[in-house]
């Protein structure tokens, strides 16, 4: 069984897409044969500033060393850019983009929002999103797709579509199952808004001891605990969310939740104790890290993705121009 995701390569990753997405994978890889796209094209659609598409390929090195810090496997998973499959895909979309109408994808949610961000009327391509995605998906007819809750609806397109295909043509395609990720965003260390990129507010799977331990110590905590003698709140508390969620000793998160709700414990303490454990939870990440750092060994393992990715789409191209009945001429 084969499962394709992947993302826009916008720049580094933070502790917000490992719980939300990278963690899954890293399971994943173990059940399915996971392809991970780079996805540069995709760009183009919102991103697409000589700025944005400059920084490609740092970019594109830097997730996959963030994924392969995280745990996914180069031996056992592969990356590709999808711009090296371009000529591909390309005649694939080609093919294929009369198989969805302009008012379905029109009530696609996700589209509407990303134009209003880039403020712009909704460009050609943009509407085309989910349908240069179904032919990433489709192209290695993945069967099982991994997706955050705004890619949902484009599984839904995928589907359609490869249905559609079948359907009309040939059997060609198996029709992918989304499985969704977890529906919670982490909060960033700002306490207020999911953590994000571009709200500033994110810990990044890179950071050192240092940068880790100054964003810990500006996490708001209690608001009305003026005084560490001053009983506090561990719910919805910022501090405590992330000591659940990267504090291996369970017992001292336990511990020191019963000293916040007596009143017998600052800020300081609960905070350095935090930044020590996502240090600490981070160590194995490192590691992993420090095989893969160099620039011409991450070239060397997207390049072989690509090559792998490329010989897998030229296959299925040959079977929708062969069952579409293009070559019989
Ligand atoms: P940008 O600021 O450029 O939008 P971002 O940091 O919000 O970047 P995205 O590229 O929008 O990250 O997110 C990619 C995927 O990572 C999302 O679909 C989601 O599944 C996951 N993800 C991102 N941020 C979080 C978060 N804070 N909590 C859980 N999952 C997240
Ligand atoms: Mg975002």
């Amino acid at each position: 069984m084969r499962l394709l995701t992947g993302d826009r390569p916008t720049g580094k990753l933070h502790l917000g897409h490992y719980v939300g997405t990278i963690k899954n994978r890293v399971k994943y890889q173990y059940d399915y044969d996971c392809l991970f796209i780079i996805a540069d094209l995709h760009m183009l659609t919102t991103k697409r500033s000589t700025q944005n598409i400059k920084d490609i390929s740092g970019n594109a090195r830097s997730a996959v060393l963030d994924m392969i810090s995280c745990g996914i496997d180069p031996y056992k998973s592969r990356f590709y850019l999808q711009s090296g499959v371009m000529d591909i895909i390309g005649s694939i979309y080609f093919l294929m983009n009369n198989l969805i109408t302009v008012n379905r994808l029109n009530r696609v949610p996700s589209l509407k929002d990303m134009a209003n961000d880039i403020n712009e009327e909704m460009p050609y391509g943009l509407l085309g999103y989910p349908v240069l995605q179904a032919i990433d998906i489709l192209g290695y007819k993945a069967n099982i797709v991994p997706v955050g809750k705004d890619n949902l609806s484009h599984v839904e397109v995928t589907r359609e579509i490869a249905k559609r295909f079948n359907n009309e043509y040939g059997e060609v395609f198996p029709i992918p199952e989304p499985v969704k990720s977890i529906d919670s965003s982490l909060v960033g260390i700002d306490g207020k808004r999911k953590m994000s990129k571009s709200l500033g507010n994110s810990i990044y799977i890179s950071d050192n001891d240092e940068e880790i331990t100054a964003k810990v110590m500006k996490m708001p905590t209690d608001p009305n605990r003026i005084r560490p003698d001053i009983p506090g709140k561990v719910e919805g508390n910022t501090v405590f969310i992330y000591h659940d969620l990267f504090n291996k000793n369970k017992q001292e998160v336990e511990e020191l939740k019963e000293r916040y709700r007596a009143g017998k414990v600052g800020d300081v303490e609960v905070k350095k104790r935090l930044s020590n454990a996502i240090i600490n939870y981070l160590e194995p990440f490192r590691e992993r890290r420090r095989e893969y750092e160099s620039v011409d060994k991450l070239n060397k393992l997207i390049a072989d993705g690509t090559f792998y990715a490329r010989e897998e789409f030229y296959k299925t191209y040959i079977d929708v121009v062969n069952v579409m009945g293009y070559n019989k001429v």
